[in-house]
């Protein structure tokens, strides 16, 4: 089950003959990480000749205390794939059905169908979530809804009151995945905190990572937050030592830097509204995001201009398949200079130059 995000920049270096390309396709962070965490990997490095102790004990509790909840409700993954790859063998069965909205994340059905459940897909309604199709999706077999607020491909964000009117309408039997990989981008007016629902004793589980905002995607860290129970057994179901004290050191540090995750938003806001509002002026139809990314719909040919940007060193990711979305092209935001790269080769796609 190899899971392949889209053309590498290593592929494309060696194909074009370059150094550098811009790389604006799997959602990565543009400023790298923080110089806390990796002061804190170097750290742990020295080290690395002793099996991991308490850096996962240290890391559950200080996410604990990040999002106030107890040790207990959380589970530390080898990025938060794991975590979701962990929920679905966990709550999924020969039988069950999992509800999957799409275009959304190709890991849901990935994992629905590794557990042997059926993946019942949910077409969205103009890009956003359809309420109604969800609902009606929802039968006796169903065990999970994966949510992804904001959602991956498309960045639009879900309302509070479009989480509880879900809720509030669900039978009992379901559980809700609420993938939060991208929630600490969305603007502090527009943000819906998944923990006030388990909190509140909803059937939820918040699946979020060290990917994205705190740019530690090669160290492979995220983390999800359940009821005490679900949380214990899907700890009791990992593997010994499953991610490593490095990787675990780094999370920690990362987690703590608040001036890092401010900077991460900050270059994120300014460069999403300048690829929104330089695409839209262009012509593009740009969705309206709330992630580190952004989606242009309504594309004839995304094969000739994925073609197109790679000719001039730019990787972005072109919705096919995986996404289930035609004509779609996700744009990581980038930094300034790499913004400002991908709206000119676009501009020149369009003059037909
Ligand atoms: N959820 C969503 C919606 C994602 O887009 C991604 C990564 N692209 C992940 C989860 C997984 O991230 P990771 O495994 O790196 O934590």
């Amino acid at each position: 089950m190899a899971y392949v995000a889209g053309k590498t920049a290593d592929a494309l270096r060696r194909e074009l003959g370059v150094d550098t390309v811009v790389k604006l396709g799997s959602n990565e962070s543009p400023i790298g990480p923080s110089e806390r965490a990796v002061a804190a990997a170097g750290r742990a490095a020295r080290t690395g000749h002793i099996y991991p102790g308490i850096e996962l004990t240290d890391l559950a509790a200080a996410v604990g205390r990040h999002v106030g909840l107890g040790p207990d409700a959380v589970v530390i993954g080898n990025g938060s794939c794991d975590v979701l790859l962990a929920v679905a063998a966990e709550l999924l069965g020969p039988g069950d059905e999992a509800v999957v909205p799409e275009p959304s994340f190709a890991m849901y059905r990935i994992g629905a169908e590794a557990a042997g459940a059926r993946v019942v897909s949910v077409p969205h309604c103009d890009y956003a979530f359809d309420q109604d199709g969800i609902l009606d999706a929802v039968t006796e077999r169903t065990r999970l809804l994966f949510l992804t607020n904001p959602n991956n491909p498309t960045g639009l964000a879900l309302s509070r009151t479009e989480i509880v009117t879900l809720l509030d309408a669900l039978p009992p039997w379901v559980v809700v995945v609420l993938d939060e990989a991208y929630g600490e981008f969305v603007d502090p007016e527009s943000r819906v905190d998944g923990v006030e629902f388990l909190r509140e004793g909803c059937r939820v589980v918040v699946t979020r990572t060290f990917s994205k905002i705190y740019a530690l995607a090669a160290f492979r860290v995220g983390y999800g937050l359940a009821s005490p129970t679900l949380a214990g057994a899907l700890r009791a179901a990992q593997p010994p030592f499953h991610v490593g004290s490095v990787a675990l050191r780094a999370a920690q540090a990362a987690l703590g830097d608040t001036d890092h995750i401010e900077l991460s938003q900050r270059v994120n806001r300014e460069g999403r509204a300048y690829l929104t509002g330089r695409l839209t002026a262009l012509g593009f139809r740009v969705l309206p995001s709330q992630a580190n990314h952004v989606l242009v719909v309504g594309l004839h040919d995304v094969q000739s201009l994925d073609a197109a940007l790679n000719r001039q060193g730019v990787i972005t990711r072109p919705t096919g398949p995986s996404f289930g979305l035609d004509g779609g092209l996700r744009i990581t935001v980038g930094t300034r200079e790499q913004n400002e790269r991908v709206v000119a080769v676009l501009s020149d796609w369009l003059s037909g130059s």
